[in-house]
């Protein structure tokens, strides 16, 4: 028998570093599906449609909820968010892991499904608010304008951390990579997410029987 593939959540204040992370577990497990989000948000310089997000009018967002295409959506720094349903049920039923960067609202739609069980859900903080915005900052990719907008924002996603089953602090992005790895090959270990072990251990009972 196959395992069910996990859902892992990413969230965090903007800037703490999920993307980064993200991209470097995917890096790692080659195997993870990472859930590309529908997005009303404009690309930034760099991101591919249908890689990073499927940037999607309002009414094209609106059309996505109204058949019931997504998992969860919200509604974030004014705009809107969505994760699709189809690659995650596919994934799931080919064992195969999927990797989410969502926010607080759509960690608790997902945790509240009845998909609940096979969640892993891990937020990240930065080491102070100061080196977030300088994070922000250095990413050049915001206006000073957004980058209020999205400081403004973190204290509330901050104030969710505990609805996660696991809290990484990112200081070092090597030493917050390690912590998620671990996460991963922990939750991967658990003995109800291992179906093929009875199989196993009938094959070691089996070299009892013939000693
Ligand atoms: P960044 O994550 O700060 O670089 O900015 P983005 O505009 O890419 O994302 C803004 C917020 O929306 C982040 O907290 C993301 O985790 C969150 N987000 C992205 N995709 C989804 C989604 O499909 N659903 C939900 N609920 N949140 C999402
Ligand atoms: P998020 O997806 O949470 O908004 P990003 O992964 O885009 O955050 O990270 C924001 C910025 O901070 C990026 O420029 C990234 O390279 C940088 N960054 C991420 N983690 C660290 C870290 N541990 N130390 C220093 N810079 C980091």
């Amino acid at each position: 028998m196959k395992r069910k593939g996990l859902l892992i959540i990413l969230s965090s204040p903007s800037g703490a570093g999920k993307s980064s992370l993200a991209k470097r577990l995917m890096q790692w497990d080659p195997t993870l599906r990472f859930s590309v989000s529908a997005t009303t948000r404009k690309p930034r310089n760099g991101e591919v449609d249908g890689k990073d997000y499927y940037f999607r009018s309002r009414d094209a967002f609106e059309a996505m909820v109204a058949a019931g295409e997504m998992l969860e959506h919200a509604e974030v720094f004014g705009n809107f968010y969505g994760s699709p349903k189809g690659p995650v049920e596919q994934a799931m039923e080919e064992g195969r892991d999927t990797l989410f960067d969502i926010d607080w609202q759509g960690g608790q739609q997902i945790r509240r499904s009845s998909l609940a069980k096979d969640v892993v859900s891990i937020f990240i903080l930065p080491p102070s608010i100061a080196d977030l915005e300088a994070r922000l900052r250095n990413r050049a990719q915001d206006s000073d304008e957004v980058i209020a907008g999205r400081m403004a924002k973190s204290r509330d996603e901050i104030s969710h951390w505990g609805e996660y089953d696991y809290v990484i602090i990112n200081r070092d992005l090597d030493v917050a990579e390690e912590e998620l790895k671990t996460i991963l090959k922990a939750e991967r270990a658990k003995a109800d997410r291992q179906p093929s072990l009875t199989e196993f251990v009938r094959g070691l009972n089996a070299e009892f029987d013939k000693r």
